[in-house]
């Protein structure tokens, strides 16, 4: 496997956990509608916390979605500002990122 299909891989692999995720947490939030009157308040506030996660997850599904698209059109690890190849370090720790060190500041 060439290490861009290894990396296409893995974002595919996150991309199915995260949605899997946030599938789980609509559910639960779904649950909390028809929830007691005496335990709505603590829900709520549990509530908050699982939409701050939806939207994170939703942020990074993009953000994948878009470094899949990258792979496939061929421009993944390269800049989308300055067209400079990103650093492998750099696409190891953040794989879907599609900015270089310097342009990302
Ligand atoms: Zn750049």
């Amino acid at each position: 496997m060439t290490s861009i299909a290894r990396r296409k891989a893995e974002l595919e692999a996150r991309l199915a956990d995260l949605k899997g995720r946030l599938v789980g947490i609509e559910a639960e939030l779904d649950s909390h509608q028809s929830a007691d009157w005496e335990e709505l308040a603590t829900e709520r506030e549990g509530d908050e916390v699982l939409e701050g996660m939806g939207l994170s997850g939703q942020q990074e599904i993009r953000m994948i979605e878009a470094a899949l698209h990258r792979i496939d059109v061929g421009e993944y690890g390269f800049c989308g500002k300055c067209g400079a190849e990103i650093g492998a370090a750099r696409l190891e720790a953040l794989p879907y990122t599609p900015f270089c060190r310097t342009c990302a500041h």
